[in-house]
């Protein structure tokens, strides 16, 4: 495969927190899928899968109880009951529109992961209904690993009981923070007493894995308080904890006041501070026997706790997903519903999936997709790469590789690529450099 990639050495960012994004989620960047892309995209569904691709399932739950002034995701906190109600029905037949294709055939469900917006949002009744559905429709007895995200103000001990019921097994709480002023500030709809409670309950309630999700750097975030999360999350002893640095994308609240004051930069702590603030959290969870997973997780027991959903994904695996403006990836195609509610709805109705727009990814886009994904694991392994896409990356990337190891960021073991924690904590910030020269926009390109 002859290999088009920049020549360039990464330029590092600043340190000050402007407005924009810094997480790279996917690859090609999202300003290269288009509507254009459909119609090939829809004859890759109709082809059949590549053999021993795993299949997972992405559930989009867009509501929430109210908008975090950092939240950067389409979401709706004025929806009823019935409109609910018709779309937990949209998501079961959009489900039975692609179970009905040839890239599906009899595969089974390897993972299931509920998204949002805030999927603890919806009533016991409505998750039992809703999942009882999906299963119906494409059954969950062979998937390893089911994933639900909640806010822990919309708990209750009969909905935690539903979800295991479900066959929950990774229940993700978006904790944050545990100041109550600090999570009032940042536009958070839970408060701290909520957190213990409902993290107790789900304890009692048997889920298997346990993640706490925290954001280093919120509005109004100290040395002090950050100190004192950790303690908390430490105390709890959670299978996993994720930490991501706070970023201040141009759709949210705090980009729009910051535009409307003439404000460059973000009033949140420097990068540099925040990913002091993760080491420090990543050297107390260490120092607890968590061992680090990524450049965002740390987790307690690594023999015993995975995420597969992430490891599956990040490795090549087929993932269909549902709901409105959520990302699929089948076949090396991308896909992305359409981001309007009532679109969405209508089109499920008409009988058709609900394609906004779709990303054909070739050959060599498919490795680089794989390429940085896995570097934000830490660790890469040559092998697996010159196995399934005959690259040898120490080829590929030998001067970027060369500059990465003077800095003292990259070290080999064993075959293995290891980056350094000094790398892997800023890591989303050169992954740009690896993507193909075409596609090295600005890293400011909005998600949603
Ligand atoms: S709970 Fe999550 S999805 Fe909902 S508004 Fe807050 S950040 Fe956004």
């Amino acid at each position: 495969m002859g290999l088009e990639l920049s020549k360039s050495m990464p330029v590092l960012p600043d340190n000050e927190t402007r407005g924009g994004s810094y997480f790279v989620a996917n690859y090609p960047p999202f300003s290269f899928w288009s509507p254009e892309a459909i119609p090939s995209a829809l004859e890759v569904l109709n082809e059949p899968p590549c053999p021993g691709t795993p299949l997972g399932l992405y559930v989009h739950i867009p509501f929430c109880r109210k908008r975090c002034h950092f939240c950067y995701f389409k979401v709706y906190t004025d929806k009823n009951s019935s409109e609910i109600r018709t779309y937990n029905h949209s998501l079961i037949e959009e489900l039975a529109l692609y179970s009905k294709l040839p890239i599906i055939g009899d595969r089974h469900l390897r993972f299931i992961y509920f998204g949002g917006g805030t999927p603890s949002y919806l009533s016991a009744n409505q998750l039992l209904d809703l999942s009882a559905g999906l299963k119906k429709i494409l059954p969950w007895d062979q998937a390893e690993e089911i994933t639900f995200e909640c806010e822990p103000g919309t708990l209750s001990e009969a909905k935690l009981q539903a979800l295991r019921e479900m066959g929950v097994t990774r229940l993700s709480l978006g904790v944050e923070n545990f100041n109550d002023s600090l999570l009032e500030l940042n536009g958070r709809a839970h408060r701290s007493g909520e957190i213990y409670r409902m993290y107790e309950y789900a304890r009692q309630t048997g889920f298997p894995q346990i993640n706490i999700d925290l954001i280093a750097g919120m509005l109004g975030e100290t040395g002090d308080n950050w100190r004192h999360c950790i303690e908390e999350t430490i105390c709890l002893k959670p299978d996993s904890v994720t930490i991501y640095q706070m970023e201040i994308p141009f759709n949210t609240t705090i980009y729009r006041e910051m535009k409307a004051s003439g404000r460059m930069t973000a009033p949140v702590a420097d990068w540099e501070t925040k990913r002091r603030w993760v080491q420090q959290a990543f050297e107390a969870l260490e120092q607890e026997g968590y061992a680090i997973g990524s450049a965002y997780t740390a987790v307690r027991n690594p023999g015993r706790v995975h995420f597969v959903y992430r490891d599956l994904l990040w490795h090549g695996a087929d993932m269909i997903a549902l709901g409105v403006a959520s990302f699929g990836h089948l076949k090396g195609c991308h896909f992305q519903n359409v981001k309007d509610f009532a679109d969405y709805i209508s089109r499920i109705e008409a009988g058709s999936l609900p394609l906004q727009r779709a990303c054909q990814l070739d050959e060599q886009e498919r490795f680089i997709r794989e390429f940085i994904l896995q570097m934000k694991l830490g660790r890469i392994s040559k092998y697996y790469f010159m196995e399934k896409f005959k690259i040898d990356i120490d080829s590929a990337y030998r001067e970027t590789f060369d500059w990465m190891r003077n800095q003292g960021w990259l070290h080999q073991e064993n075959g293995d690529l290891l980056l350094s924690r000094e790398l892997l904590l800023q890591v989303d910030s050169i992954l740009h450099h690896f993507f193909k020269a075409c596609h090295q926009v600005q890293a400011s390109e909005g998600r949603t």
